[in-house]
């Protein structure tokens, strides 16, 4: 494998997909690398309705899939590997990665986000044991059993809906007496007979032997404790950028996404930041696609000029 490219990006979701796309249509040599498997996040939702161009819905896992492939056929190279850091040198980039070093002229970082943990007693022990951060990974282990849901925003509601195809009950737990989620999907769980919702409420513990059985919860307006017997606790709430092997190295909000202007470019010059990972993206698939082919052209204008 070459060490040296025009452009490397991060990230293999919608947003260095298509950043790939057009990198390696202009002819430059990329290098594409993910740390998981293409598709980013978009390769765990069960259906996607809301990226152009399917008009019958798509399953994230495709979609990811067939950006992936299309941007292949034009020679981006892809490498599995986690990036764990990146070193100016002289007028190149040098990616640290756990596969060794790899230098290229521009970089284009799409490396997204990831789930929000609870950062409750109970949470780590039992991760993997009842506690899940992807329904559509693992909504088939709970056939029949009660799960909860923790959260009030679109993935949250999205994977509750998923959920009453496999769960006997899932009772969604939100901090708040009102749903972030989009209108449609709140018509939708509002009218599921599986789906329940307890309000103004948090888990405070999560306790069984060996996998989960019962959680504690607080309601948060009246004080009231309560226990709560479930095989599984899915938790959707929210998200948060993965970019602590960037820090001193750009500048990051305080929430740690990178500050980039319209045209994607960072404080340095050379890199670029795309999709969820950037401050103030709409997070969604497709403004993602957006930032990374965007990203791609000022890259190629960077690296040509
Ligand atoms: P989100 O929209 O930020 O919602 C997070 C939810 O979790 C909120 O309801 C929030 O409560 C709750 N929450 C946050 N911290 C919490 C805590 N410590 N304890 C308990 N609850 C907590 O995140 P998301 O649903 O993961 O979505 C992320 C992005 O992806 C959004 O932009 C969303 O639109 C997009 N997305 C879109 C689709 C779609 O278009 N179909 C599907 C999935 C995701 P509050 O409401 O009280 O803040």
């Amino acid at each position: 494998m070459k060490k040296d490219y025009e452009v490397i990006i991060i990230g293999g979701g919608p947003a260095g997909l298509s950043a790939g796309l057009y990198t390696s249509r202009a002819r430059l040599s990329s290098l594409l690398i993910e740390k998981m498997g293409v598709g980013g996040q978009i390769a765990d939702a069960e259906r996607v309705d809301n990226y152009p161009g399917f008009p019958e819905g798509i399953s994230g896992f495709e979609l990811g899939q067939l950006m992936h492939q299309q941007a292949t056929k034009y020679e981006l190279e892809t490498l599995l590997a986690e990036v764990t850091g990146i070193e100016l040198q002289e007028g190149r980039k040098v990616v640290q990665t756990t596969e060794g070093n790899f230098t290229a002229k521009a970089v284009i970082i799409a490396s997204g986000s990831e789930r929000r943990k609870l950062g409750i007693p109970g949470e780590e022990e039992f991760t993997g044991k009842g506690i899940s951060y992807c329904a559509t990974c693992d909504a088939p282990f709970f056939k029949e059993k009660p799960v909860v849901m923790v959260g009030g925003g679109n993935a949250a509601i999205t994977e509750a809906l998923y959920l009453t195809k496999f769960a006997s009950k899932v009772t969604v737990i939100h901090r708040r007496d009102q749903l972030r989620a989009s209108p449609i999907l709140q018509e939708k769980a509002f009218s599921e007979p599986k789906i329940e919702f307890l309000w103004n409420t948090v888990i405070e513990e999560i306790e069984g032997e060996n996998v989960v059985q019962r959680i504690r919860l607080r309601n948060l307006l009246t004080g009231e404790k309560l226990d709560l017997d479930v095989s599984g606790v899915f938790v959707a709430i929210g998200l948060k950028p993965d970019t602590d092997y960037l820090k001193g190295v750009l500048p990051l909000d305080a929430a740690g996404y990178i500050i980039a202007n319209d045209r994607m470019e960072t404080a340095i010059p050379g890199i670029f930041a795309a999709g969820d990972i950037r401050r103030n993206s709409a997070r969604q698939a497709i403004t993602a696609a957006g930032d990374g082919a965007t990203a791609a052209i000022y890259a190629e204008k960077f690296v040509t000029e």
